[in-house]
């Protein structure tokens, strides 16, 4: 068995280790500091004797590193590090996550944890059950609490049968062997983990959920940063929402009903806008042009499915429409009944084009825009013009 140096001292991170075997650039060390992965926690790098570790597994009790045309031999003594920086901060993640979970489980005690993705440069948890933000953000505080509180992270080996009587988390049915090892974080969350921990809380320095998301089938994504990740997040939070509440003009506690006042009032506006315009397309009176019946109107903000609804009306009912909304643009819909005679592609390329619009379809309906939409007024008056 290769001795775990890792679980003696987490923060040993250069070593030096004799070579026991050889199995073509994978080499078996007496002793490493290199994790070899597993828990959700990343895979250690780093440097053998100057190489690149590419990859470390753990088979039948034994570590394997991976060293790309090393030429060691059997037997001889190597130095090591592993890629501390990453290293710890996968550490500190992990510890964070045990403390996470915990206060999320204790909120909600009908949370279950799926799946653990700790490495450098992201952290996250993927949770099923009942979770709400208020959840999340209660947990985070309490994490927080417990981190500027500095407690002890303890790791003991528990037997089975304590383990179960305990109430310690931990998944006996996937833990092998009689024994487990307990990682305890004061007397604030005890779960059973063989990964590699901080020794102090403190170290993690503080904790931010950045990123809630259902991962579907009722489970959640949480995306969470440490240190000074977190810290530079939150002040960036902070600035969105200052700003936010000088664009709204509101006390920053305010921000929230403001913007829920605010979407109200805009679906009202939307609806009443619908309602207004339909009544505007129902009201239109057609006026004649060498006996055909030409509907024809511009009306602000309306969406373009209505027009399109009424030009079909139209059409159908023997006659030509030209409708047109304005919006930042001024986009139009052009429909005309065969027995017309009209042609709407030529009216496109005869009045619309002409002054820089586009669009295209059928010769009984086409459909287009007008980048300037003050334009709109002119064009309608030059295509009614036309027919008189
Ligand atoms: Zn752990």
């Amino acid at each position: 068995m290769t001795v775990r140096l890792y679980q003696r001292d987490p923060y040993l991170f250069e070593f030096e280790s004799r070579i026991e075997e050889k199995d073509g650039d994978w080499i078996r060390l007496d002793g490493t500091a290199f994790y070899p992965g597993g828990g959700g926690q990343a895979k250690d790098k780093g440097r053998i004797n100057g190489q690149d570790v590419s990859d470390v597994e753990e088979r039948d009790g034994h570590i394997w590193h991976l060293v790309p045309e090393n030429r060691f031999k059997v037997g001889g003594m190597l130095w090591c590090s592993v890629d501390w920086d990453s290293r710890y901060d996968v550490m500190k993640g992990h510890t964070a996550e045990h403390m996470l979970f915990g206060a999320l489980q204790r909120i909600e005690p009908r949370l279950q944890l799926i799946k653990i993705d700790i490495e450098a440069g992201m952290k996250r948890l993927t949770v099923t059950g009942p979770l709400t933000r208020d959840n999340v953000e209660e947990a985070e505080r309490e994490v927080n609490r417990a981190i500027s509180e500095n407690l002890e992270v303890q790791r003991f080996e528990m037997d089975r049968e304590e383990a179960e009587e305990s109430g310690v988390r931990a998944k006996l049915e996937r833990i092998q062997g009689d024994t487990l090892d307990v990682v305890e974080i004061g007397d604030f969350d005890s779960a059973a983990c063989a990964g590699i921990h901080v020794m102090e809380t403190g170290e993690i320095g503080a904790l931010l959920v950045e990123r809630m998301a259902s991962a579907g089938g009722g489970s959640h994504n949480l995306d969470f940063l440490i240190g000074d990740a977190a810290v530079s997040k939150a002040l960036q939070l902070s600035h969105v929402s200052l700003r936010a509440a000088d664009m709204l003009g509101c006390p920053i506690d305010n921000v929230l009903p403001t913007i829920s006042n605010l979407k109200k009032d805009v679906e009202d506006g939307s609806r009443n806008l619908r309602r207004l315009s339909g009544q505007v397309l129902d009201n239109i009176r057609p006026i004649v042009l060498k006996g055909v019946k030409v509907h024809a109107a511009i009306i602000p903000g309306i969406a373009r499915k209505e027009l399109i609804a009424k030009a079909d009306e139209v059409r159908e009912q023997g006659g030509v429409a030209i409708l047109i909304s304005i919006n930042d643009r001024a986009d139009f819909v052009i429909s005309a009944a065969e027995s017309t005679g009209w042609d709407c592609r030529s009216l496109v390329e005869s009045f619309i084009k002409p002054r820089g619009g586009s669009g295209g379809g059928r010769k009984d309906f086409v459909q287009g825009g007008l980048p300037d939409p003050s334009e709109a007024e002119a064009v309608l008056r030059s295509i009614l013009d036309a027919f008189q």
